[in-house]
Parts: C-alpha cells; structure tokens; sequence
C-alpha cells in the first residue's frame, strides 16, 4: 500500500472522467511541513494557527507569529496557503490566559467572536500574516463565523492592517484572499449574501455536523449516533457545493470527512473540487478518486438525496458503488 501511495505521490488526482480534484493538507505547526513534499499535496488547504498558542507558555508575540508564517509559507514554495486565525475559547482554553466558565463553550465565546470583541489579537495575527505574505498571495479565512456582519468586520481588520503597512512602506503581499469556514448551520441560509463578499469558502463539517444533529463532536455517548451519510447532511454540502459554482467562488471543505476515502468520495460527486486533509489520508484518498467515474456517483447521489429512502443506508449504496468501481 505504501509503494503504491508513494508511486501516485506526484499526480494531480484526477477522476477517470477527466475531473481533476485539488488535495490540499491540514497543518498547524512546523513539524507539519514536511507532509507538503512526502504527500505531493497541492497546497495547504487549513493551517490552524491556535496550535503555536496552545503549545506556547506565554501569548506569541506578533514576531514570532510572523517567524512562522514565513517559515510556513517558504515551505509551501508556489503552492497555496490558507492561514486560519485563532479559533480558541471555548474548550481551547490557552494556559496563560484566564478561563472563561461557559455552561456551552461550542457555542461560547469563541474564534470569530472573541477576534472580534477583543480586536487587538486578531490585528497582530492578521499583521503578521499579511507581512509574511510580502510579495505573494496570502489567504486568512475566519471560524466559527455565523452571520454575515461578522465577516465585514473581520474583512475591515485585514483592510486596515492593508493600510497601516502601506503607510508604513512595507512591502505588501501581491493579492490577499478573504474568506470563511461553514461550520454555523445559520450561514447556509445566507450564502447569497455571503458568497458575494467573499473570496473563498471552506466547509468545516466537524462543527458545521456538530451544529446540524446538535451532537457534541467530542461526547463518545452521542458522536456516532448519525451517520454522515444521511440526507440532511448530503443535502447540506451539495447546496454548498452548488452555491459556491453559481457565484464562481472556490469551496473546499477540510474537516474530517475529506479524510476518509468513502466520505470524500462522497464529496467529489456532490461537486467539490478541493479538499483539505490530513497527512496521512492523503495516499487512500487519491487512489480512490484515480479510480473514480464521477458522472456517475453523481448521478447516483442525487437520486439518494431527493429520493430518501428513511431506513435504508446510504452508506451502503456508496460502498456498493466504490466496490462496483474496483
Ligand atoms: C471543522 O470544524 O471541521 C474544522 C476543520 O475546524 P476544527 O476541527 O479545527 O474545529
Ligand atoms: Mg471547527
């Protein structure tokens, strides 16, 4: 299997139908980087910039933010980078900083939230992002953003960060990409408010299905009690999916799911054409979408989707289907 994986490293992965589906790599701290080269991944799709704070004694300074940042994006050579801010609060609690006793800290005072109220973290995080960038493209998106307010007024931060190195002549980064994770169910109902506004989306479907079943992601008791593969969750990601092509904006979606090959499979024929994964899903998914018809996993799926059958599993008939394939 590992021969196998390291012989496709440096091919695109693309579908036997000729579709070509980005895979991108989830990342957060330098010992990350070097997944870049042994998995000849496209990009990184997420990079979770709370890592070097939560693995930190004291709150990094705006320096080192940037130290890594650049490291980080040296690492990545031409090849994309997409930074998330700080998405603490909540149970990412920082050692050095005081805890805040919430009774539903998923829902708490958390990532876009906390940027937001107390601006002056997100700045020297956005700071540090936009000059590492000097002279290439640079990516930020936001988490856990809910309403369409939230995301002007992070976008107004970065716009002026932009400023302030302009007017400090530092060299400035060649395009700044602005976008959001789908993790809060509410935005699914505003995309064509949002997607106008932004440069990319990303699906963060380990909270946007935590939010949608009201099933807490880290709760043994309940976290497997739905399956993924169920209509409303199908339906879900291929309004996405479908929304992001109509305003020609790029939807990647870089939760867990795009790591497990039957559920990325499932991705690719609802129309996503990028996925963020981890290191070592990299190999079986990309084996699996070289073998792949996606015309008609497609066609199947909306056939699964706008004719449920309750009762019967939908994990089964993509099973079925990827044994049919080879
Ligand atoms: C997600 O929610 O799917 C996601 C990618 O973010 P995190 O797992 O870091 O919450
Ligand atoms: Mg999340």
């Amino acid at each position: 299997r590992q021969a196998q994986y390291a012989a496709i490293r440096h091919l695109p992965a693309v579908t036997r139908d000729g579709v070509e589906i980005k895979l991108n790599l989830n990342a957060g701290l330098m010992v990350d980087l070097p997944f870049l080269e042994e998995t000849g991944a496209s990009g990184i799709g997420l990079f979770r910039t709370e890592l070097q704070f939560m693995v930190a004694n004291a709150l990094p300074r705006t320096a080192e933010q940037l130290d890594l940042y650049r490291k980080v994006l040296d690492a990545a050579g031409e090849r994309p980078v997409t930074f998330r801010t700080l998405d603490i609060g909540g149970d990412k609690v920082l050692p050095y900083m005081d805890v805040i006793q919430e009774e539903n800290p998923a829902m708490g005072w958390r990532a876009i939230r906390l940027g937001l109220d107390r601006p002056g973290l997100l700045r020297s995080q956005v700071r540090a992002m936009l000059r590492a960038g000097a002279g290439r493209e640079v990516r930020i998106m936001f988490p856990m953003v809910a309403a369409v307010e939230e995301f002007d007024a992070a976008k107004a931060i970065v716009e002026r960060e932009l400023t302030h190195l302009r007017r400090h002549d530092h060299r400035m980064p060649d395009r700044v990409q602005i976008g959001v994770m789908v993790e809060v169910p509410a935005l699914l109902f505003q995309l064509d408010e949002l997607l106008p506004r932004v440069d990319f989306l990303s699906v963060g479907s380990n909270d946007l299905v935590q939010f949608m079943f009201a099933v807490d992601r880290g709760n043994s008791r309940v976290a497997n009690r739905f399956d993924v593969l169920s209509p409303p969750i199908l339906r879900a990601l291929r309004l996405l999916a479908r929304k992001g092509r109509e305003h020609g904006k790029l939807v990647t979606l870089c939760g867990e799911l795009a790591s497990r090959p039957l559920e990325a499979m499932m991705l690719a024929g609802l129309g996503y054409r990028s996925l963020s994964l981890s290191p070592a899903a990299m190999g079986p998914v990309k084996s699996m979408l070289l073998e792949l018809d996606l015309a008609r996993l497609a066609a199947l799926l909306d056939d699964l989707i706008d004719q449920p059958r309750p009762g019967a599993s939908i994990r089964q008939r993509l099973r079925d289907f990827a044994e049919a394939e080879g």
